[in-house]
């Protein structure tokens, strides 16, 4: 069971891809985080929770879903940091985990034509994995 989490919370880690460890927790991701005011777990927490490998604390997190992946998180850190590509990483491990959630190319047809290439990509990815 222990093994399962650590497999779990290294499979975020390596998701997020972002030096987590270099966080020094000052907070300016937060602060500069234009729906914080909504979430659950704010940008500097999510980063330190994944650090420590609090994985139920953030599977049950909703901040994931406020994040409008605007990147001011990632903008202001003074240490590389992206709280934004942890939201990213847990957003992705929630939709991976529903399963049901995925789009194959037959179902391609049923998008709208004027869509940008960019928007179908973009949809593979996230639901085709
Ligand atoms: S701005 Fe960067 S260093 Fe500061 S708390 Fe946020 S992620 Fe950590
Ligand atoms: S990317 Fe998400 S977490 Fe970062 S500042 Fe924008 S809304 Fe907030």
């Amino acid at each position: 069971m222990v093994d399962k989490v650590q497999e779990q919370v290294e499979a975020l880690r390596r998701l997020a891809h972002t030096p987590l460890q270099d966080c020094i927790q000052c907070g300016r991701c937060s602060a500069g985080c234009p729906v914080a005011f909504k979430m659950d777990l704010l940008p500097h927490r999510v980063v330190w929770e994944l650090a420590q490998g609090n994985l139920e604390t953030l599977l049950k997190a909703t901040a994931p879903w406020q994040c409008v992946s605007c990147f001011a998180c990632q903008n202001r850190c003074p240490r590389g940091v992206s709280p934004a590509a942890v939201m990213e990483a847990l957003r992705l491990t929630a939709i991976r985990q529903q399963g049901a959630n995925k789009y194959d190319a037959a179902q391609l047809e049923h998008f709208d034509p004027e869509l940008p290439q960019q928007a179908l990509v973009a949809v593979f990815r996230k639901f085709n994995k």
